[in-house]
């Protein structure tokens, strides 16, 4: 839908970064009476019929978390919520749509097996989508972004939002926050992940961007976040958008839709590298788990190959927790020698980090 901020998920790749296992909260929740059918069952449920809420759900503390920042930094808005298909934060409405897969494990992981990741699925990457949407609704409450000096430093907000983007990991006219330099992709991105940067508790943006051209933006964020300190938002639409209630589909259906719109040929290709890479077949008891081992040789892969390619660390690390994401999904071990994994490994990381430095990827699908 037009004029919908859709977080960003690459084409050929939903890059996963390696997540820790949430922690199993102590705390009796409310079970719905799908959660023990099998996944093929589950499928056949429509999304209006989960009825899901966000109060006692795993996301219900980051949100409470996410409105204490704004008021220590003296946002005088809080944005409103509800769930929907997708994370998203309307134009002209100045709330949050949070995805449904968030508010149960078992949603959670068929969105892993489906998408090959889960946006917001550990609680620092959850709290960092929470900041960024919750900036796009703060620009929307005070219509930022028809400031003269927001144009001048983020670019036209009326920019045609691209279908893809390509961009230049290396730059530092923009912060680095959500995966995928995704603050490139669009000016109200590039406010939104500003501000989430800012809002941060502790964040240590003055020191960390120094010498950036991107700290200018940083610095009109803080400013413009005083100026407004305890004033009402202009907009104060309450109405939630696509919301999950009004969704018939199944959840069959939207997984057919989602994965024919955000998977490609691209990520079909690394899968199948992968799997020659390691193995889907146990041989031994102890055989060593892909991602593990990925993770445990990541710090000398990343050097070794940014020194090799003259590329930056950071585009490496993001390939590294692409293939660290999909190990876990297919559930591959490594095979052989060890010391031969690591040369396979680096071979295929060195064709992909090629192939963005060269900007014939990745794309990013918005
Ligand atoms: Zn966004």
């Amino acid at each position: 839908m037009p004029g919908v901020r859709r977080l960003a998920r690459l084409s050929y790749a939903a890059m996963g970064s390696a997540k820790k296992k949430p922690k199993r909260s102590g705390k009796a929740r409310r079970k719905p009476a799908w959660a023990k059918l099998a996944d093929e069952q589950l499928l056949d449920l429509r999304l209006c019929d989960l009825g899901l809420r966000i109060e006692g759900s795993p996301v219900e503390r980051p949100l409470l978390k996410l409105f204490s920042e704004l008021e220590r930094r003296g946002v005088g808005f809080r944005p409103h919520y509800w769930i929907a298909q997708e994370w998203f934060s309307p134009d002209g409405v100045p709330g949050i749509a949070i995805p449904f897969y968030l508010l149960h494990p078992r949603l959670k992981s068929l969105e892993r097996r489906f998408m090959g990741e889960v946006e917001g699925g550990n609680a620092d990457s959850l709290m960092k989508i929470l900041r960024h949407e919750a900036g796009h609704a703060v620009d929307t409450a005070y219509r930022l972004r028809r400031r003269k000096a927001w144009r001048e430093i983020f670019g036209p907000a009326s920019r045609r939002y691209p279908r893809h983007y390509r961009p230049r990991p290396g730059s530092k006219r923009f912060v680095q926050h959500l995966d995928s330099w995704y603050a490139q992709s669009h000016p109200t991105e590039d406010f939104a992940e500003t501000f989430a940067v800012w809002l941060k508790p502790g964040s240590t943006w003055r020191r960390q961007y120094e010498g950036w051209p991107a700290r200018r933006k940083l610095e009109y964020v803080a400013r413009t976040m005083e100026e407004l300190r305890g004033q009402r938002p202009r907009v104060r639409a309450r109405h939630h958008v696509e919301p999950i209630r009004i969704a018939r589909r199944t959840l069959r259906q939207h997984y057919a839709v989602m994965v024919r719109h955000y998977r490609s040929d691209d990520a079909e290709k690394i899968d199948k590298i992968l799997q020659r890479v390691f193995t889907n077949r146990r041989r031994r008891v102890r055989q060593m788990r892909a991602s593990t081992f990925l993770r445990e040789n990541g710090p000398t892969l990343r050097r070794r190959i940014a020194r090799r390619l003259d590329a930056s660390e950071y585009l490496v690390q993001e390939l590294l927790d692409h293939l660290i994401g999909r190990s876990r999904s297919l559930r591959l071990l490594v095979r052989g020698e060890k010391r031969k994994a690591v040369r396979r490994v680096e071979r295929l990381l060195v064709v992909l980090a090629r192939k963005s430095q060269k900007g014939v990827g990745p794309w990013i699908a918005l």
